[in-house]
C-alpha cells in the first residue's frame, strides 16, 4: 500500500519536474534565441536602411565635387588662351617648358580658378602626342619636373591615352568630355590625387558653347590637367562619421584609398634603393572592395582580415568615376544592445535553473526525511521494546511473502509457538525484573540460532511465535529442537541469580489455508506439551 502511494508520488514529482524543465525550455529557445534573432534582423535592416542613406549622401557630396570640377576644366578648355599656335612651338626642352612670360591669358584663367576653388592642387597644359608639360601652375615648371620627367612627357601616360579616347567618340555637344583617373602620387610632394584632364580642341574656338554638333577630333591643341588633393574629401569623409565606430570612406576603382576619415591615403615605404618614398594605400584586402571589384555591393556584416574586426557594411558605387562608397559600423557598437539583452535573459534562465533546482533538492530532502521518520515509526511500531523482536502487530504484514512465496512456488515454511516453563514461578522466586532478564535472554538465543531470512515474534508476555522460512516438518523439528536445548543447556543469570529455565514448543507446517487456523494449532501442540510434562517439541497439525 505505501509502496504505491510513494510510486504515485515519485510520478506526480517526475511530471512536475517534466513540465517545469520543458518551461524552461521553451523559455530559454523564445527569450534566448527566437527573439534576440528577431530583434537583430529587424536592428540589422534599420541599420542598413540609415546606412544607405549616409552612402547616398556621400555619393551625392563626391559626384557633385567631381561634376563641378569637371565642368570647371571642361569651361577652362575652352579660353583661347590655350589655342595659340606658339605655345607648342615656343616649348624649349632647354627650360623645360614655356618661359612663365609666356601664355599670360591662360595662365591668369588658370590661377584665378585656383583661387576659386581650392581642391585643385595645379594645373599643367600638356603638348600632343608627347603629353609633356608646356607649363605647370601655380608652380614653376623648372623647380617641379626633373629633365628625365620632362623628357618622359607627363608621369603617367595612359590617363592622357584615356582622355583622347574619350574625346574621340564625344559627339560634340555641350561641354568637351572630362577624364576622371584612379588615384595616384602626384608631383610635387608625391601626394595621393586625382587628375581631371581635357582636351583643348582648336575647332571649338568657333563653335563656343552651341549646342550644335561639330566635327572636331582632328585639331588637338594639347590637353589641360588638373589635379586635385583628396584632402578636402577626406574632411567632408571626417564630417560623415556618426556613433562610435560610424565610418564613411572613399576608394577608387582600381581598390586604392581615395579619402578615409582618419587612416592617411598615401603609405610612406622604403623603395629597393632605401629611399623613403609614399605610395597609394590599396585596399583590395578589405572584404566589400573585394567584392565590390567583382561587381557585388555589399550590404552585410563582414569580418575584416587584419584587425578581424566584425562590421555591417554598405558599399555604393560613384557613377561618374567607377569610384567605391563604403559606410561602415562595427557590429559590437550596433548589437551591443541584443548583447545585453542575451546576457540577461541567460543570467535570468540559469537563476531560475538554479532556484527550481534549490526548490527541488529542498523537496527531496523534505521527502526522503519524511519516508526516513515514516521507516521509524514503523520500526517503532512493530517492535517489542524489552526484547527487540518483532510484535505480534507486525506479523500479518511480515509473513505476506511467505504466503505469496507458497501460493506462487509451494514454498512451504514452518511455524513454532513456544512458552517459558512455569515462568510464574520465576517471576515469583527471583522478581519481575530477573524474569524480564530471562525474556531478554531466551529472545536473543532462539534469534542466534534462526537465519535473516525468518522471523521470531514476542507473541505475548511470555510467548514466542517463530517462522522459519523454506522448510518442512523434519528440518523445522530440528531447529525447534535446536532452540529448545540453546534455552535449557545453560543456566540464565545476573548478578546474584543463575537459574536452568526451559521452554516447550508446539511446531506446525503452513499447507494451505489462513494463518490463524495455523497458528491455533500450533497453540494446541505446545500445551500438549505442557500437559506432557513440558521441555519438549510437538507436531501439531491435522
Ligand atoms: P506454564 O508452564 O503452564 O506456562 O506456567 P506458567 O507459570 O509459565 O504460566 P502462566 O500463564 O500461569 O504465567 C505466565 C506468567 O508470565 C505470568 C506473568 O506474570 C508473566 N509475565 C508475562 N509477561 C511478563 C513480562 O513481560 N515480564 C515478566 N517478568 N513476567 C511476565
Ligand atoms: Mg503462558
Ligand atoms: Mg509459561
Amino acid at each position: 500500500m505505501a509502496k504505491t502511494t510513494n510510486g504515485k508520488k515519485n510520478e506526480r514529482i517526475m511530471n512536475l519536474v517534466t513540465i517545469l524543465v520543458w518551461q524552461v525550455a521553451v523559455m530559454a529557445i523564445l527569450l534566448g534565441i527566437v527573439f534576440p534573432v528577431i530583434f537583430f534582423l529587424s536592428l540589422k535592416a534599420v541599420y542598413l536602411r540609415e546606412q544607405t542613406a549616409t552612402a547616398n549622401t556621400a555619393r551625392t557630396f563626391v559626384s557633385d565635387m567631381i561634376n563641378t570640377k569637371k565642368k570647371v576644366i571642361s569651361f577652362a578648355s575652352l579660353s583661347s588662351g590655350f589655342l595659340d599656335e606658339r605655345l607648342a612651338d615656343g616649348a624649349s626642352p632647354a627650360l623645360r617648358g614655356i618661359p612663365e612670360t609666356a601664355a599670360p591669358r591662360a595662365r591668369r584663367l588658370l590661377s584665378e580658378l585656383l583661387e576659386t576653388f581650392p581642391a585643385f592642387r595645379f594645373f599643367a597644359f600638356l603638348s600632343v602626342p608627347d603629353v609633356r608639360p608646356l607649363f605647370l601652375e601655380p608652380y614653376s615648371l623648372q623647380g617641379v619636373l626633373t629633365e628625365e620627367q620632362y623628357r618622359r612627357g607627363y608621369a603617367y601616360r595612359e590617363w592622357a591615352q584615356k582622355t583622347k579616347e574619350l574625346f574621340g567618340v564625344w559627339d560634340g555637344r555641350g561641354l568637351p568630355p572630362v577624364y576622371v583617373s584612379n588615384a595616384f602620387l602626384a608631383q610635387p610632394g608625391d601626394l595621393p590625387g586625382v587628375s581631371l584632364s581635357v582636351v583643348v580642341d582648336r575647332s571649338r574656338r568657333a563653335a563656343g558653347l552651341s549646342s550644335q554638333s561639330v566635327s572636331p577630333k582632328t585639331d588637338v591643341a594639347g590637353i589641360l590637367y588638373g589635379n586635385i588633393a583628396l584632402e578636402e574629401l577626406s574632411g567632408f569623409m571626417r564630417t560623415l562619421s556618426f556613433g562610435e565606430t560610424g565610418i564613411v570612406y572613399l576608394v577608387d576603382g582600381a581598390g586604392n584609398l581615395l579619402a578615409h576619415p582618419f587612416v592617411p591615403t598615401g603609405v610612406e615605404v622604403t623603395n629597393e634603393r632605401g629611399e623613403r618614398a609614399w605610395s597609394l594605400r590599396s585596399m583590395v584586402d578589405n572584404p566589400v572592395i573585394e567584392r565590390g571589384l567583382r561587381g557585388d555591393l555589399c550590404a552585410d556584416i563582414v569580418r575584416h582580415q587584419g584587425s578581424r574586426k566584425l562590421v555591417l557594411a554598405t558599399c555604393e558605387v560613384v557613377p561618374e568615376t567607377g569610384w567605391f562608397v563604403v559606410v561602415e559600423q562595427e557590429t559590437r557598437e550596433l548589437f551591443s544592445t541584443i548583447q545585453a539583452y542575451v546576457l540577461v535573459v541567460i543570467a535570468i534562465i540559469l537563476a531560475g535553473v538554479f532556484v527550481t533546482a534549490v526548490i527541488f533538492a529542498y523537496i527531496a530532502r523534505e521527502t526522503a526525511e519524511t519516508a526516513r521518520e515514516h521507516d521509524e515509526l514503523r520500526v517503532i511500531s512493530e517492535t517489542d521494546p524489552l526484547t527487540g523482536l518483532l510484535n505480534r502487530r507486525s506479523m500479518l504484514s511480515r509473513m505476506r511473502n511467505f504466503l505469496s512465496d507458497y501460493a506462487e512456488n509451494k514454498q512451504g515454511f514452518v511455524i513454532g509457538m513456544f512458552d517459558i516453563d512455569d515462568f510464574k514461578v520465576v517471576n515469583d522466586t527471583y522478581g519481575h525484573v530477573f524474569g524480564d532478564v530471562v525474556l531478554r535472554e531466551i529472545a536473543a538465543r532462539s534469534v542466534s540460532i534462526l537465519r535473516v531470512d525468518d522471523l521470531l515474534f514476542r507473541w505475548g508476555g511470555e510467548e514466542f511465535l517463530v517462522v522459519v522460512r523454506n522448510c518442512d516438518l523434519v528440518r523445522g523439528r530440528g531447529i525447534a529442537e535446536k532452540i529448545r536445548r540453546v534455552v535449557s543447556d545453560s543456566p540464565i543469570s545476573d548478578s546474584s541469580v543463575s537459574i536452568r529455565v526451559t521452554v516447550t514448543i508446539g511446531l506446525c507446517e503452513y499447507r494451505g489455508g489462513s494463518i490463524d487456523s495455523l497458528i491455533i494449532q500450533a497453540d494446541e501442540a505446545l500445551y500438549e506439551g505442557k500437559r506432557t510434562g513440558k521441555n519438549r517439541v510437538i507436531v501439531g497439525g491435522p
